[in-house]
């Protein structure tokens, strides 16, 4: 037996019970050669940075940026060109479209996503990259007159790269590895599946997101439609990362009113009722030991983001962000509690009220432990370690879970995301295409989600 194939079978198991005692090694059915996956993850990774994608903040149109709309016509263009059935660009420029499965029996449907976007904070514009190969292990000089170099300080992880391929700019802008590696490694698993239709899979649906930077691209994404069971985006980082959390978020809006008509000179005895006096003694008296700088890792936080005031009403906005539920239910006490206490503190206040707002959730409470165990299972089956990491912010991914899709994140070899000394490793890229492809045969051992209630 092929030592690749027994912890196949382990994560098929825990899924849905017994299976057939095989799982589909893709590799030996089609004589998987590395160098020629990495010459097309090169290939296409060099011609989507090309096209600028940066988003904008600024506006509420999607996409934000024309570059994304070509860049979405043009994905779509390469996925019919390797058979992708039900092609579509809608208004948003989100890219869909769905690879029918080739088994007789009813699997479950997966997806894979992965932005086009680029960060808004930095140009996209003319960027130049440039192929490290075989990289030596010495300091990359990006740009020497911009001083811009990778070395140990400025590219810790650099030091694992030693043999592989690297994809650099040039100074000025950044590179575009978030998300085009991305784009890169799915085009070519879809081209792989063209390429060996003996590979046997469960439909496998394909969607390219405009503005994840800004958050609003998947906001316009009809989940419900896709009809799928599970999702990943491949929008991660490092060899072996696994996103399974996100924040839970909340956000709170506390408004007091005040009577602040009265001359300050007479204000004894009088109706006078600060509302400055209020709002600065709610920020206050949140705890100094929950906040955004003073905590890290799996620790929440509760963040004021803006207090204003306008005559007698002072409106002050801020944002609860935990991990563990508990947490979260204690956080969300703590600013009830200190709203109480201020309440109690004025009573001439003239109002006092506080509203809370979900925003979004923990994809972890959505995400089966099966599902994980058998992402794990794939990368395990790749040689390649699995770190499970949790996003301190949101995800598109936890949109997608909250409603009703498991989508878990994948690495896909970028590194110092969003600035000049951003770079792609291909070695990487190549890694995490292998984990797709697991992934591809492992999820068509699997009952779809319908019928699968031993979840
Ligand atoms: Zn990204």
């Amino acid at each position: 037996m092929n030592k690749l194939l027994i912890p196949a079978l382990v994560g098929a198991a825990l899924v849905c019970g017994p299976l057939a005692l095989y799982a589909q090694d893709w590799k030996t059915i089609t004589r998987y050669e590395k160098a020629p996956v990495k010459e097309q993850l090169t290939e296409r990774f060099l011609k989507y940075v090309k096209e600028d994608t940066q988003s904008n903040a600024d506006t509420t149109q999607v996409p934000s940026t024309k570059g994304q709309k070509k860049l979405a016509k043009q994905l779509a263009k390469e996925l019919k060109k390797y058979g992708v059935q039900d092609v579509k660009v809608n208004e948003y420029s989100i890219v869909t479209g769905v690879i029918p499965s080739n088994i007789k029996k009813e699997v479950a449907s997966i997806a894979f996503l992965a932005h086009m976007d680029t960060a808004p904070e930095i140009s996209g514009k003319g960027v130049t990259p440039r192929v490290i190969r075989q990289y030596d292990g010495k300091d990359i000089v990006i740009n020497a007159d911009k001083k811009l170099v990778l070395n140990s300080y400025t590219a810790p992880l650099l030091t694992k790269a030693h043999g592989h391929d690297l994809i650099v700019a040039s100074g000025g802008t950044l590179l575009g590895a978030d998300d085009k590696t991305g784009l890169s490694i799915i085009m070519t698993m879809v081209q792989y599946l063209y390429d060996h239709p003996e590979i046997s899979h469960g439909p496998i649906t394909i969607v390219f997101t405009p503005d994840e930077e800004t958050g609003a691209g998947i906001e316009k994404l009809d989940i419900a439609s896709l009809g799928v069971d599970y999702a990943y985006t491949v929008d991660g980082e490092d060899l072996g990362e696994l996103m399974t959390e996100n924040f839970n978020a909340r956000a709170f809006t506390v408004v007091f009113t005040g009577n602040r008509a009265v001359h300050p000179g007479n204000a004894q005895n009088s109706a006078f009722a600060d509302n400055l006096l209020m709002a600065s003694d709610f920020h206050t008296l949140l705890p100094r030991q929950q906040r955004p700088e003073t905590t890290a890792d799996k620790r929440g936080f509760i963040y004021v983001d803006e207090i204003t005031n306008q005559g007698d009403t002072s409106t002050i906005k801020g944002i609860i962000r935990a991990f563990s539920d508990e947490e979260f239910a204690a956080l969300t006490s703590t600013v009830q509690n200190t709203f109480n206490t201020v309440k109690a503190m004025n009573p001439r206040a003239q109002g006092a009220s506080i509203e809370f707002k979900d925003e979004y959730q923990n994809m972890k409470n959505a995400l089966p432990p099966a599902m994980l165990t058998l992402t794990k299972t794939a990368m395990q089956a790749e040689e390649i370690t699995p770190k499970e990491i949790s996003a301190r912010g949101g995800t598109d991914g936890a949109t997608l879970a909250a409603a009703g899709i498991p989508t878990p994140d994948i690495f896909a070899g970028m590194y110092n995301i969003h600035s000049e000394l951003e770079y792609a490793d291909v070695d990487v890229m190549e890694a995490s295409f292998r984990t797709l492809m697991r992934l591809i045969t492992l999820w068509a051992e699997q009952k779809p989600v319908a019928s699968n209630t031993a979840q």
